[in-house]
């Protein structure tokens, strides 16, 4: 069955605004909800219809794949793809579920306020020089972030106080109002859920159980790490609630362009400026490596552009195998500053040439001829 268009579903404008998708999908999803329409395959199918295409328009991203490429655009990625209820949609589902009705609906994959919670994962930007990025080094970084509370150990009580029933729901950690002709169960403002509140809150962090520290990390860069590879820190992002374990930090890694080498993967570019009395003899050069100079033989009558590969003088990989080359491009450089008498030769250098016809300038001559072949082209 071919799917409908998400627009046409939630009966919006396709220049509707968050606000508009949004008040569309709270009422439709109200009509064709299981718990108002028990036993009703139609309704069920529609609640789903429904759910699916905000999933998608209520992302920004998602919403642009699909105003770009359709169905095919988001197809995949949890939108459209999944069974019927509590499919594999099902994580997605009852978060968006939760953004718009709070608990309206009860239950549902709701968390346990007092359950362990992992903390977050932090991520680091961290440029490095392409030297110490193909040597490997270690880079100390400082990292804001948030750790749990020395003085109450993440209790959020100051020491030697007790915890007490939450006063606004007597315990219940759920609170209850009237919305419209819906009974809205509600978490607990006061408490978060979890029922209690501490008497006098931690001094240190006000009662969150966790404060910002800025701590300074090692990390040690292994050798031939690229733009893009990441470092994971285990345990290093933020502290957890409720004993919950840690989060890890990722180094994200970004290597700083280099005023002589382009790298490329395993290869490393660089290019070379020569002279044209060198092009045209030949001779030998000293180009630059990563770890030092090495000798680069030019034969005679080298054209500009030409590619010379240094074998293994490349980059070796962060994850094994043998180094790439040095990829030298030569690039003829035409002589500036010269004085009256260099100019006097070099008119005579160009006197010495007239008359032999083509044979000192190959590519020249084939250019000339190809112009003259496109003007008799364009005559006939
Ligand atoms: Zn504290
Ligand atoms: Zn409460």
């Amino acid at each position: 069955m071919a799917k409908r268009d998400y627009y046409e579903i939630l009966g919006v404008d396709r220049n509707a605004d968050a606000r508009e998708i949004k008040k569309a999908y709270r009422r439709l999803a109200q009509k064709y909800h299981p718990d108002r329409n028990p036993d009703d395959d139609n309704a069920a199918e529609n609640f789903r219809e429904v759910s699916d295409a905000y999933e998608v328009l209520s992302d920004d991203e998602k919403r642009a794949a699909y105003d770009q490429f359709g169905h095919a655009g988001v197809d995949g990625q949890g939108g459209g793809g999944g069974g019927g209820f509590g499919g594999a949609g099902a994580g997605g589902f009852s978060d968006i579920f939760g953004d718009v009705f709070g608990d309206i609906f009860g239950g549902g994959g709701r968390r346990n306020p007092n359950a362990p919670q992992r903390g977050a994962d932090l991520r680091y930007n961290l440029e490095v020089d392409l030297e110490d990025a193909v040597a490997g080094t270690t880079v100390d970084i400082r990292v804001p972030r948030l750790v749990e509370c020395e003085r109450c150990s993440g209790d959020g009580a100051e020491p030697g106080t007790n915890k007490k029933g939450c006063p606004t729901c007597h315990g219940m950690g759920q609170v209850r109002m009237q919305q419209g002709f819906f009974a809205v169960q509600q978490t607990c403002p006061t408490c978060h859920g979890r029922g209690e509140v501490v008497e006098s809150p931690c001094r240190k962090c006000h009662g969150e159980g966790r404060v910002q520290e800025t701590r300074t990390l090692s990390v040690k860069i292994p050798a031939g790490v690229d733009t893009g590879d990441r470092i994971r820190l285990n345990s290093e992002g933020e502290a957890g609630v409720n004993g919950g374990p840690a989060g890890d930090l990722y180094v994200q890694v970004a290597i700083k362009s280099h005023p002589i080498f382009e790298r490329d993967g395993r290869d490393l570019h660089c290019e070379v400026p020569i002279s044209f009395v060198d092009a045209t003899l030949g001779g030998e050069l000293e180009v630059p490596t990563l770890e030092g100079r090495v000798k680069l033989r030019i034969p005679a009558e080298t054209q500009t552009g030409k590619l010379f590969r240094l074998r293994g003088k490349g980059v070796k990989p962060v994850r094994g195998g043998s180094p790439g080359d040095l990829i030298c491009k030569v690039v003829l450089e035409t002589p500036v500053n010269l004085t009256e008498e260099q100019q006097q030769l070099l008119r005579q250098f160009q006197e010495s040439l007239d008359g032999t016809g083509t044979k000192h300038s190959p590519r020249k001559s084939s250019w000339f001829d190809g112009v003259k072949k496109f003007f008799e082209d364009m005559r006939s």
